[in-house]
């Protein structure tokens, strides 16, 4: 699952994983299992098998499978011995099972420049440009002006004022009395969408170590264009005192805003470079001569959001989260109450009574989304043991979900199979927990259903009807309120499947649900639930065999909506 869009975090991520490669060492006690000989399984889906898979999956020797990076790279190699090694038809790009979905915008430093008044301001030092769009608009020849207060709408200039223009703003300070220096870009993006430039006066203020992130580069989708409805994107980018006071032409703290400055010239250049990032796409052949060229796709993401500079002790942050943080990183960041804090010491040293301290460091992804790719693979071994369906299986594992789901905007868009071909699309994000334990009404067995009968009644029923069928020891327990319109989790938009339905393609998405270990250093294999994860997988895998074998496809019998327009939850 992916968080709630912010500003500058997949950067953020993206360059931290860069400076700390070769700087910190994983303390893997499990095997590596990227390019060696796969883990005995058996083909039915059992405990043992998704067990011994996750542990393989989700250690630290794959350091948190972040994409663009080498370490998705590593991930996905695994995926795909696992498919040729099950028989499955690789279903990639140029006869094999991968799909390249990113490319990095570096800045070019030497090529990049802002004047102003005969006076030369250099990238990385005197600004710092950060990659909006494939088109940006050119600042050359733009008037600045001054934007006010980065805020609200009462401290910044009407957007009607600043089209073409180069619109300048300050930063309050933080709370602490210390110079602020966080804008929100996408925020202000949107605002102004018709400016020449955005610019904020901030860059003395910003930490190196952030300067240096924010600096390196930036992933973008391959061969990304524009949207049909806009041609261009204003360019951002932090300015020092020094070339925020030279473009305005004074003091900007003694400036009114709306006030006009200096005309700017230069220009700010982006080279592009591929990155590591791939889709595994694999098709189990289906039986049925007339119906194999149509395909129920299965998706997972193999990607998770790597590891962490700084390693923190693994049982004190789990203690915390337990009475702080409930729902990990979908819960704000604060400070433990001295109650909570005394809740939180009874259950650390209960803890440091069985095991001692352990530095950790990296995001392992047990649950998020190891589950869902282990259960895929379980599934693909499963089925690819025969009887088939009639209907061909599509498996994609996508890539840079945690990116804002960018594997899975590529597919739909460049589907390795016509996108009509697809009759529905089930998709699986942490479906490994949902205990008593993690979250309000979980049980072995619970599932939230997510997006079943947002185009197909149909849908909704049969998955509804495939669970009823089954003995009670196996069935799940369907919580549809995250699937509620306007519910303020956004679980409709957070994960793949949305880019499969933004094409009128039916689908459902199951998971588990949040937990304290939710993009937390803590989210690992020994916290899983195996005997509900073992439910749900073979839920999954009868359900998948259910819509492989229907000779009629799925009614769409709701409005599809525009595949362009913004998600809607
Ligand atoms: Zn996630």
């Amino acid at each position: 699952m992916s968080v709630h869009a912010t500003t500058e975090r997949a950067a953020l991520r993206l360059a931290t994983t860069l400076l700390a490669l070769g700087t910190l060492a994983a303390c893997s006690t499990t095997a590596s299992v990227g390019g060696a000989p796969s883990i005995g399984t058996s083909s039915a889906i059992t405990v043992d098998d998704l067990r011994a898979r996750l542990y393989a999956y989700a250690a630290d020797s794959m350091m948190g499978r972040d994409a663009p990076g080498p370490w998705n790279d590593k991930a996905t190699d695994y995926i795909a011995g696992e498919m040729r090694r099950l028989g499955l038809e690789p279903a990639g790009e140029n006869g094999t099972y991968f799909q390249s979905v990113l490319i990095t915008q570096t800045l070019d430093v030497a090529a990049s420049s802002i004047t102003v008044d005969g006076q030369t301001f250099r990238a990385n030092t005197d600004f710092l440009p950060r990659w909006q769009a494939p088109v940006m608009r050119s600042i050359a020849g733009a008037q600045v002006v001054h934007g006010g207060t980065w805020g609200s709408a009462n401290t910044m200039v009407d957007p009607a004022q600043t089209a073409g223009k180069v619109v300048l703003f300050l930063v309050p300070p933080q709370p602490n009395g210390q110079p602020g220096w966080q804008a929100n870009r996408a925020a202000l993006t949107q605002r102004y969408a018709n400016a020449a430039g955005i610019v904020v006066a901030s860059l003395d203020a910003m930490p190196a170590e952030t300067r240096a992130e924010l600096g390196a580069a930036t992933p973008a989708l391959r061969g990304q264009q524009m949207p049909p409805t806009m041609s261009a994107l204003p360019q951002f980018f932090y300015v020092t005192g020094a070339a925020a006071r030279a473009m305005l032409g004074g003091d900007p703290a003694g400036m009114q805003m709306g006030a006009t400055g200096r005309t700017v010239g230069g220009s700010i250049v982006f080279r592009e470079t591929a990155a590591q990032a791939r889709n595994v796409v694999a098709v189990l052949r289906g039986s049925d001569p007339a119906l194999r060229n149509t395909y129920v796709a299965v998706g997972s993401h193999n990607d998770h959001v790597g590891f962490n500079r700084t390693p923190v002790d693994h049982d004190s942050l789990r203690a915390f989260n337990a009475v702080v943080r409930p729902g990990g990183a979908d819960n704000p960041a604060r400070a433990a109450t001295p109650d909570e804090m005394t809740r939180v010491r009874a259950i650390l040293d209960s803890l440091r009574r069985i095991r001692p301290a352990r530095p950790d460091s990296i995001f392992n992804g047990a649950d998020d989304d190891g589950s869902g790719t282990i259960a895929m693979i379980e599934i693909a071994e499963a089925m690819a043991a025969g009887p088939r369906p009639k209907r061909s299986i599509l498996f994609v594992f996508h890539t840079a979900e945690e990116d804002g789901l960018l594997g899975a905007a590529y597919y739909a868009e460049h589907s390795t199979v016509p996108r009509d071909s697809i009759v529905a699309m089930v998709n699986m994000d942490m479906i490994g927990r949902g205990a008593a334990t993690d979250l309000p009404g979980g049980r072995p067995g619970y599932v939230q259903l997510i997006g079943s009968r947002r185009l197909s009644t149909q849908l909704g029923d049969l998955v509804e009807a495939v669970n009823a069928r089954r003995p009670e020891s196996a069935r799940l327990f369907f919580d549809y309120q995250y699937d509620a319109n306007g519910h303020p989790q956004q679980y409709y938009c957070r994960s793949d499947h949305y880019h499969y339905a933004r094409f009128g393609i039916p689908v459902v998405f199951l998971s588990a649900g949040g937990h304290r270990d939710y993009h937390q250093v803590t989210d690992e294999p020994q916290y899983i639930e195996y005997d509900s994860f073992h439910r749900v997988t073979t839920y999954l895998h009868e359900l998948i065999g259910e819509l492989g074998n229907r000779t009629s496809r799925v009614v769409v019998d709701k409005p599809k909506q525009d595949p362009n327009a913004q998600c809607r939850q």
